[in-house]
């Protein structure tokens, strides 16, 4: 039986007011807070760690999947290409050359496995450039603070401020107490959902596999990876790796031989994925991922020193600081998107952003996948955006519009309503769609 204590009504200070309130620094948060500032609204950018980035930073996920159109051509752009553009400042990307991309050439394909450029499944190397998760934290503050957006670091959102069903901001927690921002919008960026949760939108949960990555350094590269092309090694590690419950990993590339790690940005080291069952919402699992993944990942350690010529020094040099959540809550919003839908290339009127899926759902007949901004209005709240991998649809939907590029168009468009409305003086349900989708293109995001 559940036991509950009552918590004492509480005064709160507020800590800011400001337009528009995002909550959650990731991919989504950075793109949708400095789409938001740049339209000229005051911006607040909450999160709970001290870094920006989310998955793709913290999580080290690393790799911008599929910019191009399946042939080489880029498509992906406005932040996306922003961001890429300063990561080459900061030397701190691997992009595949242009004279390589769409390429079906073997070796070609063969180069940028490694770097998780191509799958199995494709017969082509896509554009999908690696990032230096340090580089992009710090090319994150810059694009936040240029834009002019007030960051706040190391606030835990504890829950939505609601009246009179219009979310009015957002309390947090900190360890300056608790305390709370007030906003004309606020975006939930969370991933989990965690503002529309405690706002009591309707949701749905898909629990896509946790994961803890995990980098490696000190190995003989050409010498692991001959040994694991030649003959039935890989299989054979492969089958082994399985006995011993080690890192289950996620790259399964068909035929390729060297599934089990990728290649980062730096040379000679490169990180492992794993995969868990688990809810990101469940304090529970996300403690058991943690523990049981690193003890997967000595196992896996000792094996490959022991077996796999090349690795015999080599060190785990650390893991990711998030666990990597994949999905979890999705809100049930104004329009609930489906994976046949997105699969068929359905055209919606009110489409504000043209996704690339990733590489295993590349389908060159609909290579782009439209997003209507109903799927960011939860139904029966007012002040309240859902952007990124939580917006409103099914679990198919979720697992193809989640990538990392993905969201940050999904965060720009959203940034932009949210400006656009404080601007208008309307509610972020009643912007004005063909002059959001003009301002989106203007941005130099491509919108059929
Ligand atoms: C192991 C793994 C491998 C992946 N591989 C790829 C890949 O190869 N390519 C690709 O493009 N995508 C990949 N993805 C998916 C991609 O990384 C995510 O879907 C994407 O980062 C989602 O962006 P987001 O901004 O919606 O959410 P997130 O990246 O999860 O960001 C959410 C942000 O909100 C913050 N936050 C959450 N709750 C709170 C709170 N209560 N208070 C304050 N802040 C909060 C978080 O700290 C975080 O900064 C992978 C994901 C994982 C886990």
């Amino acid at each position: 039986m559940s036991k509950f204590i009552m918590e004492e009504a509480q005064r709160i200070p507020v800590y800011r007011q400001a337009d528009v309130l995002v909550v959650g620094g990731g991919p989504a948060g950075l793109c949708a807070a400095v789409s938001a500032a740049r339209g000229g609204a005051s911006v607040v950018l909450m999160e709970r760690y001290g870094y920006l980035g989310g998955m793709a930073t913290g999580g080290y996920v690393l790799l911008l999947d599929c910019l191009d159109d399946g042939r080489g051509k880029v498509v992906i752009k406005g932040l996306v290409e922003e961001m890429i553009e300063r990561l080459r400042k900061y030397d701190g990307i691997i992009e595949q050359p242009e004279e390589c991309r769409g390429s079906s050439k073997q070796e070609d394909i063969l180069k940028w496995r490694r770097w998780g450029a191509t799958g199995g499944e494709d017969k082509i190397v896509r554009y999908s450039p690696v990032v230096d998760p340090e580089m992009m934290k710090c090319a994150a503050n810059d694009m936040a603070l240029e834009a002019g957006v007030d960051l706040l670091l190391h606030a835990w959102f504890s829950k939505a401020y609601v009246e009179d069903g219009t979310v009015k901001g957002a309390i947090f927690d900190s360890k300056s107490g608790r305390q709370a921002v007030l906003a004309k919008v606020t975006i939930d960026c969370t991933g989990d959902g965690d503002v529309f949760y405690t706002a009591g939108a309707e949701y749905s949960t898909g629990n896509l596999p946790l994961g803890l990555v995990f980098r490696v350094a000190n190995i003989d590269l050409d010498k692991a990876e001959g040994y694991l092309a030649a003959g039935d090694n890989a299989k054979k590690v492969e089958r082994d790796i399985k006995e011993i419950r080690g890192v289950s990993g996620g790259y399964s590339f068909g035929e390729l031989p060297m599934g089990f790690f990728m290649h980062g940005n730096v040379s000679n080291i490169v990180w492992f994925n794993t995969t868990i069952q688990g809810s990101a919402v469940d304090i529970a699992d996300l403690a058991r991922a943690e523990i049981e993944i690193r003890g997967a990942m000595v196992r896996t350690m000792d094996y490959f020193k022991a077996n796999v010529p090349g690795f015999e020094k080599a060190v785990v040099i650390d893991t990711a600081p998030q666990v990597g959540t994949r999905s979890s809550r999705m809100l049930t919003g104004k329009y609930v998107i489906t994976r046949k839908e997105l699969m068929e290339g359905a055209a919606y009127e009110d489409a504000v952003v043209a996704a690339q899926p990733p590489y295993r759902q590349f389908d060159p007949d609909h290579p782009l996948k439209l997003i209507p901004y109903r799927c960011f209005l939860p139904k029966d709240l007012k002040g309240l955006l859902v952007s990124g991998r939580c917006l409103s649809g099914d679990f198919g939907a979720i697992e193809m519009l989640r990538v990392i590029p993905t969201v940050m168009l999904m965060g720009q468009a959203c940034g932009a309503a949210a400006a656009m409305a404080v601007q208008g003086g309307v509610d972020v349900g009643d912007v004005d769609i063909g002059e959001l989708q003009d301002n989106i293109r203007a941005q130099n995001v491509y919108l059929p």
